[in-house]
């Protein structure tokens, strides 16, 4: 599945799929990283949680009111980090599977992935900086 990423810079609209292993994807016109927001389904969640850069699982249900709190801190982090993150968000209605398989309780969850795996999760509406700071955490793990 291809999104409509907006750069930055040139605020050319890219038409991106996923990347390559390892990279990340940038403006067609200008060659600056895109904010990297990404729905992802059932089908595509392994493709859409493996990248070279650490990637935010949000688990969210468009009925849960936390969830439109999180949502766009989490659309504002893409923003301030292109390059450096991706954000996944993942209706739990439409896409039952894989909440199921990290055992997710309740909305919002946040499940943060490094190299295709878990390695932290957040339940509950965090505010924006202990967002940011265990985001860097990961980026900062070798
Ligand atoms: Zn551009």
């Amino acid at each position: 599945m291809s999104d409509i990423l907006t750069c930055q810079k040139c605020e050319t609209k890219n038409r991106v799929t996923n990347p390559p292993a390892g990279q990340v994807p940038v403006c067609a016109r200008c060659g600056a990283p895109l904010p990297w927001l990404h729905d992802g389904t059932d089908a595509s969640f392994a493709e859409d949680t493996r990248a070279g850069v650490p990637v935010i699982v949000d688990f969210w249900a468009p009925w849960c009111g936390p969830c439109r709190v999180m949502g766009p801190i989490l659309e504002q982090i893409a923003q301030d980090m292109p390059g450096k993150v991706r954000i996944v968000k993942v209706n739990v209605d439409e896409n039952p599977r894989s909440p199921a398989q990290f055992g997710v309780q309740g909305i919002p969850t946040l499940v943060m992935f490094k190299d295709g795996e878990a390695v932290d999760q957040i339940v509950g509406a965090v505010q924006k900086p202990l967002l940011v700071e265990r985001i860097r955490h990961l980026q900062n793990l070798a």
